[in-house]
């Protein structure tokens, strides 16, 4: 029998996952949760997805625009095997009661809290942690992308210190009332960005301090990174060990990409569904050491690269695949890899 998998929310995130959860042999959507009917509602009904109302006040709105429901969130939740949460930050924390109640194990992302979940989670840094959890975070979009990163670095050379700036995309393109439009801010000024302290939600020793910017982008956040290893690799050693990795696309000089415009450009080409780019994208010709000090720049598309993560987390949560299993099966019914 495969997992029955809920997705309430189906705004940017969730609209991904429950494509995504459509995918796997070994799972069923079996509904999205919405508040209203818009495109997107439209969207999931033309997908064939159950649709649920989140506020039962609401449901004449859906009935209004002609969109049928199969019922409401809470029934969908106890229809449920899990439940992925991909509500707008906090809701997930107000929706954490609902899904108790039903007795049914829950994802949430990146934008709730830590201390909401018994274990935060990165398929390739702590994948068993969450075995049998009830209520798991799936790190946000930037802490997946240095979570993917730091772990090989660490497990094949040692890490004594991290130190990552995060020029971050100040909003998604579909997100009007974000900013700034003309600016460059340190956002946070203070020191640390909360993305440290996040990633040792994954990695609890790790050395890391992280700085973070907003400028007027929407495609994707760049990394500027400088690990201090406990060795002394040459570039080209760290180069092939990342080459080597799942979820690590290696952009090659050849390929003439000199940023997130021609990388997300690249996917498009590529037939990526919504131009998504689900892997850390690092620039080959910047990998350089200097001593036992890394540099690289990587991109990382915050719309989709959290994608795989849910998938490989909900069979984390139910002991439903070991991790290489799960993060083959992921990969290869998504097409993850360029
Ligand atoms: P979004 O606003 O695009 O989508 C959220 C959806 O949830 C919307 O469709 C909204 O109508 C719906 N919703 C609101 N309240 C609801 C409720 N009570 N019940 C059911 N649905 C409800 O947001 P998003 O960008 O997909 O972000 C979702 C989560 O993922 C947040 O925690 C965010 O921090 C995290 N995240 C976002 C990104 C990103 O770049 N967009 C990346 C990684 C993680």
């Amino acid at each position: 029998m495969s997992i029955q998998v809920a997705v309430n929310g189906y705004g940017t995130i969730g609209k991904r996952v429950a494509d995504a959860v459509v995918l796997q042999p070994d799972m069923e959507l079996i509904g999205v949760g919405k508040t209203r009917p818009n495109h997107e509602a439209e969207l999931a009904i033309e997908n064939g997805y159950p649709l649920y109302a989140a506020i039962e006040d609401r449901i004449e709105q859906f009935d209004d625009a002609g969109l049928e429901l199969a019922g409401t969130v809470d029934e969908m939740v106890g229809a449920a095997d899990i439940v992925v949460d991909a509500c707008p930050s906090g809701i997930g924390a107000q929706n954490k009661a609902l899904y108790a109640e039903h007795n049914t194990p829950a994802l949430y992302q990146g934008g709730e809290d830590a201390d909401l979940v018994d274990v935060s989670f990165n398929a390739r840094g702590n994948f068993e942690d969450a075995t049998g959890a009830d209520h798991v975070r799936v790190v946000s979009c930037n802490t997946t992308g240095l979570s993917r990163l730091l772990a090989p670095l660490q497990s094949e050379y040692g890490v004594e210190k991290a130190r990552v700036t995060l020029v971050r995309r100040g909003g998604d393109p579909a997100q009007t009332d974000r900013g700034p439009i003309n600016d460059i801010l340190p956002n946070p000024v203070s020191l640390p960005s909360h993305h440290g302290p996040d990633v040792n939600t994954i990695f609890p020793e790790l050395s890391i301090d992280t700085l973070g910017l907003k400028v007027p982008a929407t495609l994707m956040h760049t990394h500027s990174v400088n690990v201090t290893l406990e060795s002394t690799p040459d570039a080209a050693a760290v180069a092939e060990l990342l080459d080597e990795q799942d979820r690590l696309f290696l952009i090659e000089e050849s390929f003439d990409i000199d940023g997130a415009g021609a990388l997300k450009e690249f996917a498009m080409d590529r037939n990526r569904p919504r131009g998504d780019i689900w892997e850390n994208c690092i620039w080959r010709e910047s990998i350089s050491m200097e001593g036992s000090d890394l540099y690289l720049f990587q991109a990382i598309h915050q719309e989709s690269d959290v994608v795989p993560e849910n998938i490989d987390a909900i069979r984390a949560v139910l002991g439903a695949a070991d991790a290489t299993e799960s993060i083959e099966r992921t990969n290869e019914t998504m097409g993850v890899g360029f």
